[in-house]
């Protein structure tokens, strides 16, 4: 079983790389993002406490996040390896997932971070917030709100994992092809 946390910032191309991965590793990609927004779309409680956090570019609380991540491995019993998207983002959630999966006899076999500068990441998101709907991708206070919450309250994760050498960087900058050459490398060199 290949259990890998996709890295970086917001903006740094973690899901379109996770859905190239899902079709060449078959692994299961859960993005607690898109999952946020299918309960917002869905109206559900746990949808408008998140959507309360997300507008303000904030990180929705731990004990939110972690119960709903833990519910979706959980259905999903069989698979061969799972892409975390946007987990662990605290140090608490990924002591959390650390319980958790060890819990099942799992654990964390890599954390790739892609590595991308801010300048970037602002010109990116305002560019996918033209067609993605997502009120977090219009406002730019948001989107460098969500850039401090990162720096300050997420990279903090990266450095938790190199203490067990599972960390490593890559280059976010550069054709969508080439990035995921490089993450595949990886993958295939860890497992
Ligand atoms: P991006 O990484 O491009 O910002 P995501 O779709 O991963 O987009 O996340 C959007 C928002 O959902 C975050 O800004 C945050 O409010 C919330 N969110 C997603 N994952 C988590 C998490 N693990 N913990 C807390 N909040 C989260």
């Amino acid at each position: 079983m290949f259990n890998l946390i996709l890295f970086g910032p917001p903006g740094s191309g973690k899901g379109t790389q996770a859905k190239l991965m899902e079709e060449k590793f078959g692994f299961l990609h859960i993005s607690t993002g898109d999952l946020f927004r299918s309960e917002i779309g869905n109206e559900t409680p746990l949808g408008l406490m998140a959507m309360e956090h997300m507008k303000k570019g904030e990180l929705v609380p731990d004990e939110i996040t972690i119960g709903m991540l833990q519910n979706k491995v959980n259905e999903y019993p069989e698979v061969s390896g799972i892409i975390f998207d946007g987990f662990p983002r605290t140090i608490a959630q990924a002591e959390s997932l650390d319980k958790f999966l060890s819990e099942k006899e799992m654990s964390i076999s890599l954390l790739i971070s892609l590595e991308v500068e801010d300048g970037e990441i602002e010109r990116r998101i305002l560019k996918r917030g033209e067609t993605s709907g997502r009120p977090d991708d219009n406002d730019v206070s948001i989107i460098r709100n969500r850039i401090n919450v990162y720096r300050a309250e997420t990279s903090p994760v990266f450095d938790f994992y190199a203490e067990q050498n599972k960390s490593v960087s890559i280059n976010g900058i550069g054709s969508i092809d080439d990035i995921f050459s490089a993450i595949s490398e990886e993958i295939k060199t860890h497992s």
